[in-house]
């Protein structure tokens, strides 16, 4: 069993950075929640949030926790800022004294890699030590692999635009990213008959599977196939225009 610890940056009497009436504090929490969640439907993994909700633990409490949990990969999130609209994209933070090109700078790289290029954020790179001081202290203070990832510039509004309109795959590549981090594999859940992947089957998947089955379209059979005998037919598009229309399970 692998062990993710996940940092919600700020929270409680830390607000972190605003702009235009939105808060660090509750956009980390509601995507580390987030990637919590999706981290629980993984096998061989276990998740330790630093806080659920509005809450301010002491740097040095998060990190100890972690420690003493025996976390493999350690990962605080924040979102970073400038001036409004001046600065925009994502980057990640590790320890000082890490080898450049080494594991943990290889791990940080990654996670960033698969957020990037998931959601337009623009890639910033990994970086060593903090902005203005020798180290953020959760790197500092843990004993484990660790990074802290700023999921784009809360004061852009073309960051906060991804952050919303894309939210789901924001959550999703840094699980995927965190996964990679131990070393396991994140398994995608497939919903039969979801062939957009929009966690739903509508009209719409219908008539890609109708589509796919007068070989107008092209649908992995995993997603298409919902009488599952091998194929797709137009039997299976009936099938889930009954699930969309909620006569079928
Ligand atoms: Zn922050």
């Amino acid at each position: 069993m692998k062990k993710i610890y996940i940092d919600p940056g700020h929270g409680g009497n830390s607000v972190g950075a605003s702009y235009n009436g939105r808060s660090e504090q509750d956009d980390t929490l509601r995507l580390c929640l987030k990637i919590k969640e999706l981290l629980s439907s993984q096998e061989e993994v276990e998740v330790m949030l630093s806080r659920e909700t509005d809450t301010n633990p002491e740097l040095e409490t998060r990190a100890r926790e972690a420690n003493s949990w025996g976390a493999d990969y350690f990962c605080s999130i924040h979102r970073n800022a400038f001036l409004p609209n001046k600065a925009a994209g994502a980057e990640i933070w590790c320890y000082s004294k890490i080898a450049l090109g080494g594991e943990t700078y290889s791990k940080a790289q990654r996670i960033l890699e698969l957020l990037c290029n998931a959601t337009g954020f623009i890639n910033r790179g990994v970086k060593l030590g903090a902005p203005s001081y020798t180290d953020y202290a959760v790197n500092r203070l843990t004993n484990m692999s660790s990074a802290l990832l700023e999921v784009g510039f809360i004061d852009s509004d073309t960051d906060n635009d991804i952050f919303d309109s894309m939210f789901e795959k924001i959550a999703e590549s840094i699980a995927m990213g965190l996964m990679e981090a131990v070393g396991l594999e994140y398994k995608v859940s497939v919903i039969v008959g979801d062939v957009d992947g929009d966690g739903k089957v509508t009209a719409s998947d219908a008539r890609s599977i109708l589509r796919a089955s007068v070989g107008l379209e092209e649908v992995p059979v995993e997603t298409g196939d919902i009488n599952a005998d091998g194929k797709i037919t137009a039997e299976d598009a009936r099938g889930a225009l009954r699930i969309a229309t909620g006569l079928e399970e």
